[in-house]
């Protein structure tokens, strides 16, 4: 059963990529579950948590640094803030 449980990596994520406006836990789902097709969904979610661990830490960066959030976000010119969840 397809399914896209928002912990707090997937709902950190979610805002630095600007995928969510990142209000709380349930909106960030719903807005991933319109963004992506249901059948992403599982395997898109573990993604995103194993990215969010290993590169994509709480602390230290504010989605100007990697060459992920350089190449999705070319004209960010000043940090983001975050909501926590
Ligand atoms: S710059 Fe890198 S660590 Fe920061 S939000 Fe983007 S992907 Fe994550």
């Amino acid at each position: 059963m397809p399914a896209f449980p928002v912990d707090t990596h997937i709902h950190r994520l979610a805002q630095r990529w600007g995928l969510s406006s990142g209000i709380n836990v349930e909106q960030t789902e719903h807005d991933l579950k319109r963004l992506f097709p249901r059948e992403a969904w599982n395997k898109l979610h573990l993604q995103i948590i194993f990215y969010g661990r290993e590169f994509c830490t709480a602390r230290g960066c504010d989605g100007t640094v990697c060459p992920l959030c350089r190449e999705l976000y070319p004209n960010r010119r000043r940090p983001l803030t975050h909501r926590k969840a």
